[in-house]
């Protein structure tokens, strides 16, 4: 439920109001506007009557959130939210572009991606130290190691890094080197492993489960913000289909879709979607016509010889001759890169 106050409410008025939320067993988060104050009651609604505060003076209206996630809809928020991360922003005019490799996978490795990137455009830095692994024969990643050498290429390049956590035990190491946080598609449901992220003061890139709907990907972001972080960037890295000829099926229609449920950010992956190196660039280019915020790109020197997604990962020069055509595409919607 959304309590839209009056211009010139006060304190005691917000207060009151957060009393009776509390009181009935729901959360009150309140957005000071310029203009007005709107007081978000979340929680089990059954417990709370409209008229409870239609009546007051100071309110202006109340309106029933109708989508079952809350604090991550657009009825909540109108206006896009924006995360900002050391002067790198996710969701304004200009895209966002994460780029790395799938693995972290050496020091001097992560150093030279990590340059090659940044001088391409790249706004952040990404690299996997955890890795899940669909086989437990498969590389799993460098471990703390790994999170050290992202952290010294971050030093290196000044792009913010981010990182995957897979498990809550890892949760404190991770968030020690880590500028944003990234939940795996395979984890997009583990309700403990959001409810721990949602904890903390720091960006979370929550990637689309493999077989989730829009709707269920959301309520995923609603456990995140309703423990109250809501530097949340959704990404969109293709669904399980009946498709073989890509690894994932890239759902376009989603990035419009979530952009009109939800106020929250949404970046595109089309390396995990595609699978394939070739099909990187018209992926790209499509999520960012159908109005993708940003874009998570893998990029290795040597793909033939990566641990993990060499197959879908750009070497360098190519990483940088693509950033240069998608410019113009991103330049046709109105977005810079
Ligand atoms: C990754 O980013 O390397 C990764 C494992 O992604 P996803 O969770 O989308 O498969
Ligand atoms: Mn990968």
């Amino acid at each position: 439920m959304i309590i839209v106050l009056r211009a010139g409410a006060t304190e005691e008025d917000v207060r009151q109001i957060e009393e009776t939320i509390k009181g009935n067993g729901l959360t009150a988060h309140i957005s000071r506007g310029v203009e007005r104050t709107i007081i978000g009651a979340i929680g089990d609604e059954r417990k709370l009557e409209p008229e409870a505060f239609e009546g007051m003076a100071v309110v202006e209206k109340v309106l029933r959130i109708l989508a079952p996630y809350k604090l991550v809809s657009r009825e909540f928020q109108k206006e896009n939210t924006v995360i900002t991360v050391n002067g790198k922003s996710v969701g304004g005019k200009a895209l966002a572009l994460f780029a790395g490799p799938c693995s972290v996978e050496g020091c001097d490795m992560m150093a030279t991606i990590g340059e090659r990137v940044a001088s391409a455009g790249a706004t952040f830095l990404r690299g996997g130290a955890f890795k899940p692994r669909t086989s437990p024969y498969a590389f799993q990643g460098l471990g703390e190691e790994g999170l050290k050498y992202l952290a010294e290429a971050r030093d290196r390049t000044g792009l913010p890094v981010a990182t995957e956590l897979m498990d809550p035990r890892d949760i404190d190491l991770v968030a020690r080197y880590a500028d944003v946080i990234q939940i795996g598609a395979r984890n997009m449901q583990n309700f403990r492993l959001l409810t721990e992220v949602g904890k903390l003061d720091k960006p979370v890139i929550l990637k689309r489960g493999i077989s989730a709907t829009i709707q269920e990907w959301l309520m995923s972001a609603e456990y995140i913000a309703s423990e109250g972080n809501q530097k949340i960037i959704l990404c969109e890295r293709g669904i399980r289909t009946y498709e073989t000829a890509t690894r994932n099926t890239f759902d376009v229609s989603a990035i419009p879709v979530v952009k009109s449920l939800s106020h929250l950010p949404v970046i595109a992956d089309p390396s995990h979607a595609a699978g394939k190196m070739a099909l990187v660039e018209p992926l790209a280019a499509a999520a960012i016509a159908a109005g993708a915020d940003g874009l998570m790109i893998e990029v290795h020197q040597q793909p033939e010889k990566a641990l993990s997604d060499g197959p879908q990962s750009l070497r360098p020069e190519a990483f940088t001759q693509m950033v240069g055509r998608l410019r113009k595409v991103a330049e046709a919607v109105g977005r810079t890169l």
